[in-house]
């Protein structure tokens, strides 16, 4: 499948955008105290987006979505900034989220739910990880102890969730519960709820090691949580096999925000190894800054491929989760070591808030865990390769 015209000039538009009119706001005071950016930044920038055509830029006006590997043009350079995915409205958890409504959500769910998300309005927060002290779901997402229970036309949730960005201030959540009774898919259900709702108090919320998501990541308890039945996502039973439809192509597209930011963090590196002078000559020159510049190079070139090979497969129409496990653990992977060797590059310099390099290293830390912790998905595929060879084994001598 070729890449439209259409999906290479918005991405030029995108990346125009983002350098001239977003960059600028890297310095923006408007931060809440985790450090995140403020709704009012946000709401700010989304309207500049709004006016420059590039609000959402991943869904065409008759509310199309891109292929992925169109998607992957244009989000790679939304990431160019942390800020631009904001602006677009191409961020997580809303960019995920739009595109599961958008597969499983009803005509009615979707003007309700969806249709204010890809115009820019509002925020939306996506309630599946439990926390570890209470034994629920984390990477193993059969552990989920939040229930949910019908109660005439509605269903009654309850139990507890963390690590859910952007909870605060956000106006629509996905929730995940199990059903009891219900044998098909271990019970898993998903609702579309309106936020915030006073059955939902927020425990906390902690400081982490990234800060580009505004609400952070909170922890909730769910009391006695009342959602009308025809709030159900899709069907009863369904909910682990929604969320692996939201799971392969949502983690790709962090791959593709957080090679953008990448990218220009190497671009700032590059620039400050072909400037600053040590021993008698820039640093580029020193064999040791060099052959990082040259790691980054191909890791990117790496990046871009591994993307765009997934992105292929789920244009197919496959679910894609082994293709987008290996893309997650490589791209991941490899986006550590280049922010690491661009934070290297820089010296001193490299771990000041004075350029974004610093907190794209932070940022890309967290990205290891979450859609899945490397181990996570390396484990899961070494399980299919024994499935594999045990098949292989049956109907065919060894390789030895
Ligand atoms: C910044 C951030 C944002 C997040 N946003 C959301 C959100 O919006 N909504 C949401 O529902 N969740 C969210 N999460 C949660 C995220 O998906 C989980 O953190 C992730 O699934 C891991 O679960 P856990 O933290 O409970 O780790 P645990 O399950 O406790 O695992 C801890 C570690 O054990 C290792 N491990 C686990 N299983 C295996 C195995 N089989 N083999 C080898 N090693 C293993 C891994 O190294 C793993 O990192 C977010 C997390 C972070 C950090």
């Amino acid at each position: 499948m070729t890449i439209s015209q259409y999906a290479l000039d918005m991405a030029d538009k995108v990346e125009a955008f983002v350098r001239e009119v977003v960059i600028p706001h890297e310095a923006d005071p408007r931060r809440d105290h985790h450090g995140a950016p403020t709704d009012e930044l946000v709401a700010e920038l989304k309207g500049k987006a709004r006016e420059a055509g590039v609000l959402t830029p991943h869904i065409r006006e008759d509310g199309s979505h891109l292929t992925q590997r169109e998607t992957a043009v244009v989000l790679i350079r939304s990431g160019l900034s942390p800020l631009g995915p904001l602006a677009c409205n191409t961020n997580a958890p809303d960019e995920g989220n739009m595109y599961l409504m958008a597969k499983v959500g009803s005509p009615e769910l979707k003007a309700r739910f969806l249709d204010p998300l890809v115009s820019g309005q509002g925020r939306s927060a996506f309630l599946m990880t439990e926390p570890a002290g209470w034994q629920g779901a984390g990477s193993d997402p059969s552990m989920m102890k939040t229930t949910c229970a019908p109660d005439g036309n509605h269903w009654v949730v309850n139990g507890r969730k963390t690590f859910i960005t952007g909870y605060e201030g956000a106006r629509v959540g996905i929730v995940m519960a199990k059903a009891e009774g219900i044998e098909q898919g271990g019970g898993a259900c998903m609702f579309l709820i309106d936020l915030p709702d006073p059955a939902i108090r927020i425990e906390e919320i902690p400081n982490t090691i990234d800060n580009s998501m505004p609400g952070s990541h909170a922890t909730l308890t769910i009391d006695n949580l009342r959602i009308p039945a025809d709030q159900m996502l899709g069907e009863a039973g369904e909910g682990f096999k929604y969320a692996q439809v939201r799971l392969s192509p949502a983690r790709l597209s962090h791959c593709m925000r957080w090679l953008g930011a990448c990218i220009r963090a190497n671009e700032i590196a590059t620039d400050y190894a072909c400037r600053r002078e040590a021993f008698g000559k820039v640093l580029i020159e020193h064999e040791g800054v060099g052959f990082m510049l040259a790691d980054n190079k191909i890791l990117i070139k790496q990046c871009e491929l591994m993307i765009d090979w997934c992105a292929s497969v789920l244009d197919t129409g496959s679910l894609g989760t082994v293709e987008s496990s290996m893309a997650k653990v490589s791209v991941s992977e490899a986006l550590m070591k280049i922010a690491d060797n661009c934070v290297q590059v820089m010296g001193g310099l490299g771990v000041t808030d004075k350029t974004i390099v610093e907190q794209v290293f932070r940022e890309i830390r967290a990205f290891r865990i979450y859609d899945g912790p490397t181990e996570v998905h390396k484990w899961s595929l070494a399980k299919k390769i024994k499935r594999e060879w045990k098949e292989a084994a049956q109907t065919a001598k060894g390789p030895w």
